[in-house]
């Protein structure tokens, strides 16, 4: 492990794909001049798909780099959207304006933006004839991936095509000097799509701009309202209304997973969290997503179920017209939660959407323009001061990964939760939209019109398909129903192999892969894993040590089941009679019941998940014993590390078994135990530092340089920072993920590159 890098170690590159109005207006001398103030190296050109620039040099002055190519943008530019890629340095030795890259025309989609300002100074202008007008939109903003039947993008390829485009229209249509030439969804208040105002059983109540403010009259009263939105259906109240919220909550069954806000401006979002420079970025992004943002301590006035006993918030501005109309209107932030019951797909039609969401939604404000496919709210967070996607749909999908080596045709299905599916084409992976968990018919369907409509637009006929091991997973089973040479991938052989993708970073590599549930190539349920990844596969270097699940799912329900599965494994019989929180949480009988299930494996399968160990924690250290939803004991226990400055971990064992080394928690759970009543905080970061310290012990054992980071957990920010720190210190040179999400919305783009790899990739 000797760092032989020609470049100073703190060193990094960044690829910038910028898109918007940033050509033929002074966009590249501006590039050029802000890199040789900087001192940076590299180069900046032009293509039909945009302006690219690569830029090196050191950390802090490639950060403001980033920072000033928005900031100090030539006026007249206008920035959609901006992309940054964070890489190795390779050593460029001057920086130049590169010959533009025109003639092919890259035939890629673009994702649905969010408004951009001269659209919004437009709908609030009473001078101007799109006043209040609510689908307004130009070339640099507006839908996009949402309304394309078909490539090449036009108008007749477009759910636009109903609308006739008047005069004034098609003369900003045409003219090559207009915001709106070629803007393929333009419309106006005379030609366009138009709003409408439906009660709960989808009878007409109200249109126009009257349908517009008695939604926004029904809010304020406290009903709820499902809105047609961009790419599909939100479901509103007033945030500031308990009594409403919880209404919201029983109705969609859903009773403490918290609820994103939509604030009705920027400067109304910062009275209720804190925002650093990244956030704000993100915050005003063209992408437009869910941010999750600190809560500033002293806000009042949001009801507190909105996110019940939850630090963060996720918060979102408008993203279209009619929501700035909305929220205008309005004037205070709304729930806006997507328009669906739990776990089904979002839902886009409106006809639809009155049969789906009746008896949830008290009123509907809907419009004439059809959503040709459901794109979802991104969502995003900063970790190490650059951002990361958990969730990518809007704004995001379907831009695809450059691989950078021509890629065979694989068509991959991703997992079972948080489903996305991707498609190798050419040298790029397109990722598409969030899907969400394929575990009702619905969404089940929304997969199989999510991988048509992939086929169908870019012409993409698969050689291969890739997929999970896991025979249960719906996605597998679709896969194996093709009658395509099947590759299928190991779960978190892929989560490693997709963070390698979006890192630009070859074999080998060593992988920390840390999540709920996979399936592993011995058949047991894997999730606590370090991999050895080389050009020709992965080997199964270390893992946490084994542990039951007793009752399986009802195991992943209930972090007090795992916790005295853990305690059996230690103290075996006795543990069912110790002095713990997770041990009083269960009746007499209950106990029994159980001790019988472990004793005798029954429902009880064995696992080194990493996931089920934190929820073992949060259960040990009496923060939740039972979840209302998935993740809510892992994201508990890092809430409590709210502010806590502890740099202590817990002591642990490492130790072979055959040809792997086991991660031993056992002296951490005996620590636990030894100091019942130490401050949650504290409890907590040690828990946190002591799976870090493993990982990096391991590290050293293995003597990988670059190490990889991915798996549900690293959705964690404290754990994703400390690992990163703690290997840097250790002179390792730690990747993780930025514009793919470390959950299973990431695999698919993995399970693409594991079908890249000859034929052993399967193997273990
Ligand atoms: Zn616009
Ligand atoms: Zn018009
Ligand atoms: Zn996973």
């Amino acid at each position: 492990m000797a760092p032989n890098q020609p470049f100073p170690a703190d060193a990094v590159r960044v690829h910038v794909a910028i898109r918007g109005a940033v050509q033929g207006v002074g966009f590249r001398p501006f590039v050029y001049r802000l890199a040789q103030e900087l001192g940076l190296l590299g180069w900046v050109n032009n293509s039909a798909a945009g302006v690219f620039v690569e830029a090196e040099g050191p950390r802090p002055l490639v950060r403001a780099f980033v920072r000033r190519l928005e900031s100090d943008k030539p006026e007249i530019s206008i920035i959609q959207s901006l992309e940054a890629t964070f890489l190795d340095p390779v050593g460029y030795a001057e920086f130049e304006i590169r010959e533009s890259t025109g003639g092919e025309k890259l035939a890629l989609v673009m994702p649905d933006l969010a408004t951009c300002p001269a659209c919004v100074s437009e709908i609030f202008d009473t001078n101007n004839r799109r006043y209040c007008y609510p689908f307004t939109n130009c070339t640099n903003c507006g839908p996009r991936f949402s309304i394309i039947a078909a490539l090449p993008y036009d108008r007749a390829a477009t759910t636009m095509r109903i609308f006739a485009m008047c005069e004034p229209c098609a003369r900003e249509y045409q003219d090559p000097a207009d915001r709106r030439f070629h803007a393929q969804p333009n419309a106006c208040p005379t030609c366009g799509p138009q709003l409408t105002m439906w009660n709960g059983d989808g009878i007409e109540i109200a249109r126009l701009n009257e349908a517009l403010l008695a939604a926004a009259d029904a809010i304020r009263e406290g009903k709820i309202a499902a809105v047609k939105g961009l790419g599909g259906f939100h479901l509103m109240v007033d945030a500031r209304n308990q009594q409403a919220v919880q209404e919201l909550r029983a109705r969609k069954r859903r009773e403490q997973k918290p609820f994103a806000l939509m604030a009705p401006s920027f400067e109304q979002a910062l009275q209720y969290c804190s925002a650093s420079e990244v956030e704000r970025r993100l915050l005003r992004s063209p992408e437009c997503p869910i941010v999750l943002l600190p809560r500033l301590s002293g806000a009042t006035g949001l009801a507190a179920a909105v996110a019940p006993g939850n630090p963060t918030l996720g918060v979102m501005l408008p993203a279209t017209p009619l929501h700035h109309l909305l929220l205008r209107d309005l004037g205070f932030p709304v729930v806006a939660t997507s328009g669906n019951l739990a776990e089904e797909p979002i839902c886009t039609d409106e006809h639809e959407a009155v049969e789906r969401l009746r008896g949830i939604a008290d009123v509907f404000l809907v419009h004439d323009r059809p959503i040709l496919r459901h794109v979802d709210d991104s969502a995003v967070r900063e970790v190490c001061g650059r951002e990361l996607v958990l969730r990518r749909a809007r704004g995001f999908a379907p831009l695809p990964i450059q691989i950078g080596t021509q890629l065979a045709p694989v068509l991959a299905v991703g997992g079972q939760q948080k489903n996305a599916i991707a498609a190798a084409v050419g040298e790029q992976a397109f990722i598409s939209q969030h899907i969400g968990d394929l575990e009702t018919e619905g969404s089940h369907q929304a997969f199989q019109s999510v991988i048509r409509a992939f086929q169908d637009l870019y012409d993409f006929k698969p050689k291969a398909i890739a997929c999970d091991l896991h025979p249960d997973y719906l996605s597998t089973q679709y896969a194996e129903k093709t009658g395509l040479p099947l590759v299928k991938v190991q779960h978190h052989h892929a989560h490693i192999l997709s963070c390698m993708a979006e890192n630009h970073l070859l074999p080998p590599v060593l992988g920390i892969a840390w999540d709920g549930s996979g399936m592993g190539s011995d058949g047991t349920v894997w999730g606590g894993e370090i991999l050895h990844v080389t050009s020709s596969g992965f080997r199964r270097v270390a893992h946490l040590r084994p542990f039951l699940l007793p009752g399986n799912a009802k195991a992943v329900r209930e972090p007090r089941r795992v916790a005295l599965a853990i305690l059996y494994e230690i103290f075996g019989n006795q543990a069912f009679s110790l002095d713990v929180p997770a041990v009083h949480a269960f009746s007499a009988s209950e106990r029994s019941t159980l001790q019988t299930m472990l004793r005798q494996r029954l429902n009880t399968p064995t696992t080194t998940s990493a996931g089920r160990l934190f929820d073992a924690f949060a259960s040990l250290l009496g923060l939740r014993q039972v979840a209302n939803f998935e993740g809510q004991a892992a994201m508990e226990l890092e809430f409590a590390l709210a502010g806590t400055k502890e740099d202590n971990s817990y002591p642990y064992n490492i130790r072979s078994e055959g040809d792997t080394l086991w991660l031993d928690w056992e002296p951490a759970v005996r620590a636990v135990l030894a100091e019942p009543a130490a401050d949650p905080g504290i409890a907590s970061a040690r828990f946190h530092n002591t799976l870090v310290e493993m990982a990096v012990d391991v590290a050293k054992r293995i003597g990988e340089e670059n190490v990889v980071l991915s798996g549900g957990c690293f959705q964690n920010r404290y754990l994703t920072e400390r690992m990163v720190s703690r290997l840097l210190a250790s002179e390792y040179r730690p990747y993780w993920h930025q514009r793919v999400p470390p959950n299973d919305g990431g695999i698919a783009l993995g399970q693409i590159m594991a079908a890249q790899l000859p034929g052993e990739s399967r193997k273990d």
